[in-house]
């Protein structure tokens, strides 16, 4: 068999719709015959030959063809929808009906194989997300909100509710969204404030999803580490405000936190001697940036720090002279 059958361009094995190989050729000629595929010495299929040249479901289905006689029989039509070479038009609608539900299982085989595909970018992508959080040039401390809200577990009331251990999951500050974390540390009109008086970047960024890591993620892809660390170290102190509200009732003012935020960075910054500041002067807002007291006074600089660990609030006082030397320093407890 196969004198004749050329292996590609032609209709001879068992897979519709096309009954045709479909892999390309790889080290037989592109008029190789499928007698070639043969192995003389057992009139069988040479399956060495087979699997280097196709792949694992043409192998299979050239596998499933019965070779019939020896030599150079010349080749024969054969219709496939009766045992016994005649046609029958019962026959043609069995084989109708086969092809239709080989075709719908080929559909979803190909469905199921784009879910797993999508799965495994998104799989990628994350990966690639974590990365970058981890190599964020801030003290882990600083990244733990950031950190806990892209995992889930910060303790925000839709959580704690989750957990059975509060009864009402709505935000403390505009008491109607639930609070999760994409809300209390973006979208709610507390935190947007902030957000609003920040780089142009967050004033113009929408993120498409709920989800906080989405939008993490989000945040990355249109912008760059630059604009996600200050997202971390502006989410914490979002998230620290939010606490001094819940157990102290003391609100700060979105300016200050922002102020507060970009201080604590530029210090980070001078103390680590980093060459490349972590934060952008040029795209700041003029009031963000720490100047000299005027001659004669000091400057006194503030920040309020909450240990999701301990639960305690902790403070630090900086205070600096008109030469912008640093004078004296407290840390509270
Ligand atoms: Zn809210």
């Amino acid at each position: 068999m196969g004198v004749k059958a050329g292996i590609w361009g032609e209709k001879w094995i068992p897979i519709p719709n096309t009954f045709m190989i479909q892999t390309q050729p790889r080290f037989m000629s592109t008029t190789a015959r499928v007698r070639e595929l043969v192995d003389t010495d057992t009139n069988w299929w040479d399956f060495q030959c087979l699997s280097v040249n196709f792949d694992t479901e043409e192998v299979r289905a050239i596998a499933s063809i019965l070779i019939s006689g020896v030599g150079n029989n010349p080749d024969v039509r054969v219709w496939r929808g009766t045992d016994f070479r005649m046609f029958f038009v019962r026959s043609a609608y069995h084989l109708a009906m086969e092809l239709e539900h080989r075709s719908k299982l080929e559909c979803s085989r190909r469905m199921e194989e784009s879910e797993i595909w999508r799965e495994c970018s998104r799989r990628m992508e994350e990966s690639e997300i974590w990365r970058v959080l981890w190599q964020l040039q801030m003290p882990n401390s600083d990244k733990n909100v950031l950190w806990r809200g892209c995992h889930n577990i910060l303790p925000t009331r839709d959580n704690l509710l989750k957990r059975k251990i509060l009864t009402d999951s709505r935000c403390p500050f505009c008491g109607i969204e639930i609070e999760a974390a994409t809300h209390i540390l973006w979208s709610c009109p507390s935190a947007s404030d902030v957000w609003g008086t920040r780089e142009v970047f967050f004033q113009k960024f929408h993120s498409s999803g709920a989800d906080f890591l989405q939008l993490v993620e989000e945040m990355y892809k249109k912008g760059d580490v630059e604009m996600l660390t200050v997202f971390a170290r502006q989410s914490k102190n979002i998230w620290m405000r939010r606490n001094g509200v819940i157990h102290v009732e003391a609100f700060t003012n979105p300016n200050d936190l922002v102020r507060i935020t970009n201080q604590v960075m530029v210090d980070f910054s001078q103390a680590n001697l980093s060459t490349t500041p972590t934060v952008r002067q040029e795209r700041m807002a003029p009031s963000s940036i720490w100047t000299k007291p005027v001659v004669g006074s000091f400057k006194i600089n503030w920040d309020v720090g909450f240990n999701l660990d301990t639960d305690k609030f902790g403070m630090r006082i900086v205070i600096r002279d008109s030469n912008g030397r640093f004078v004296a320093a407290h840390t509270v407890p």
